[in-house]
């Protein structure tokens, strides 16, 4: 199905992130069949296919001018198969779905998006997403046997670990990308060459590669066990020194989550304790008494440094401990109307040593430009979100916005991090890549876009740059926002401040 009418077209005029941007055409794959067809003619008459799925990735690479596909809706194919603890999920069935389907075998996939509910299979692995389980379990990408696709060729495929890429490297490659990779924990900025080296496997490319060399039609899941056992606690820190020494102690005991709450973030919950920061730190054991025995420890070896501890020794303790990170969202939510939560700096990811200092570069950014920020994370990946929250009446709160991302991203630098851990490059990142990675690598980005995709018809303008790349541009908020009917921009408004994601955008438009 390919629809034309224009409040369907704005209905998929917005992504989670800052862009407005109203595509030509909206397509609505039922099958493997349909997206083989819509490529070959978008091939022929070199239209850009945007693939989306629910829509709540952050950076626009779900939005665009080209024709969106939709598949969101036409892939919900799921069998859970208990023996090889795997599961078979086509591109449209969400984290949460797969779970469900698993549970009743004891088997997860450990990957834990906090956009769980929403968050389509070919979303996640098209952003390597990843959440706060993320420090014991790596990403997405870990856990993706095989994928089933469609290319730019039209040609319908499975991709299956171990299978050689469309694409080399020689070993002068190798060498570059070893000494211009990152050291950070999580990556979801550009292709994945750091990996992708070390494998030769075809998957690896393909995870993270946000619609621009595949459309993802189903993936392979492989299952985990469900750990028995969970204990945890709520550490409070006077300073953010003494809290990144702590994080480096704590991801020494194998944590299954350590995440971050900065005072910027607390002040917006009543019931959070007065601390400079808060780490909420979860361990998944075997026994009852080795989860209990690492919280012991975990006190102990902090005891000098922490300023407030509470601690949890089962599922439920431990829920009601993490209370204080879920109340953040309907407090950040009820914001006055024209202060908006705009997505442009929440996503950058530090060695696990530079976290300090970037809390506090982050802080300092803000202050300068005179724009309130919300910060939060994964602090045991040095992996840190940020909300920023400008009032959007002020005189010159886009010139604010745009010089906190170009001073984030030069702090980035400054401390060796990548400009996104999980959610991805988008149009919003991409024109910064080349200052991360340097001229030679984004050539090879450049080359493994061409191997997959020479026509340049798959989400063009995400990850490579588009040659007028301007991230504050074609913004949903302000006088400058693409024309929409009121109705549909009052819906997208509310699915955006109720993460109503998994809503079908067609809904939007009657
Ligand atoms: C409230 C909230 C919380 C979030 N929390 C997390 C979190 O904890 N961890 C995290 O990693 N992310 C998080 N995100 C971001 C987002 O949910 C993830 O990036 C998610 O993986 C996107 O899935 P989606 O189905 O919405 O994809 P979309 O937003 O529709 O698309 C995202 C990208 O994937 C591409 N794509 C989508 N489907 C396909 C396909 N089938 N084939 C090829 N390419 C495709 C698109 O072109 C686009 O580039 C959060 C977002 C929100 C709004």
């Amino acid at each position: 199905m390919l629809v034309t009418d224009a409040r369907v077209r704005a209905a998929y005029a917005e992504g989670a992130g800052i862009y407005r941007i109203l595509p030509a055409a909206v397509a609505i794959p039922e099958s493997q069949d349909d997206v083989v067809t819509l490529v070959r003619q978008a091939a022929e008459s070199h239209v850009a296919l945007i693939p989306r799925g629910a829509g709540s990735g952050m950076p626009g690479g779900n939005v665009g001018n080209g024709v969106i596909v939709d598949l969101s809706t036409g892939f919900s194919d799921l069998v859970v198969d208990p023996h090889s603890r795997s599961a078979r999920a086509g591109a449209s069935v969400t984290w949460a779905e797969v779970n469900d389907a698993a549970k009743p075998y004891g088997l997860r996939l450990p990957p834990d998006p906090s956009s769980g509910a929403f968050a389509t299979s070919g979303g996640m692995v098209a952003t390597n997403a990843a959440g706060p389980r993320t420090v014991r379990y790596g990403s997405v990408r870990t856990w993706v046997e095989a994928l089933e696709v469609v290319g730019a060729d039209g040609v319908l495929r499975t991709v299956t670990r171990g299978e050689k890429a469309k694409f080399d490297l020689s070993a002068a490659d190798r060498k570059l990308i070893a000494s211009r990779f990152p050291g950070t924990r999580k990556n979801s900025s550009g292709y994945a060459l750091d990996r992708f080296a070390q494998t030769g496997d075809e998957v690896d490319l393909l995870v993270g590669s946000e619609g621009t060399l595949a459309i993802v039609t189903e993936v392979h899941w492989r299952l985990d066990s469900i750990p028995p056992h969970i204990a945890g606690a709520a550490l409070g820190f006077a300073d953010l020194q003494t809290m990144t020494e702590a994080v480096l102690y704590l991801v020494s005991l194998k944590p299954s989550a350590l995440e971050l709450l900065d005072e910027s973030l607390l002040q917006f919950v009543p019931e959070a304790p007065r601390v400079a920061c808060l780490l909420l730190v979860e361990f998944e054991r075997e026994t009852g008494a080795a989860a209990r025995g690492v919280v012991g420890d975990a006190v102990r070896g902090l005891k000098h440094s922490v300023i407030h501890v509470q601690t949890a020794v089962n599922r439920a303790g431990l829920e009601q401990l993490w209370s204080v990170r879920r109340l953040a969202s309907p407090a950040l939510a009820r914001l006055p109307p024209t202060q908006r939560s705009l997505q442009v700096i929440e996503d950058g990811c530090v060695p696990l040593a530079a976290l300090g200092a970037y809390i506090a570069g982050l802080r300092a950014a803000a202050d300068r430009r005179g724009i309130p920020v919300a910060i939060f994370g994964h602090a045991g990946d040095g992996h840190v979100h940020v909300n920023a929250l400008p009032d959007t009446t002020r005189d010159g709160w886009r010139e604010a916005i745009h010089g906190l991302f170009d001073d984030v991203t030069d702090l980035l630098l400054r401390l060796g991090g990548v400009p996104s851990g999980e959610h991805g490059v988008g149009r919003l990142r991409a024109g910064i890549l080349e200052r991360f990675y340097g001229a030679d690598v984004m050539q090879l980005f450049r080359e493994v876009k061409r191997a997959y995709d020479p026509l340049s018809i798959l989400n063009p303008g995400v990850i490579i740059p588009a040659t007028d790349w301007s991230p504050v541009a074609a913004l949903k908020v302000g006088a400058g926002a693409a024309a929409i009917p009121e109705d549909i921009a009052t819906r997208l408004r509310e699915v955006e401040r109720s993460a109503a994601w998994a809503t079908p955008k067609l809904e939007l438009a009657h």
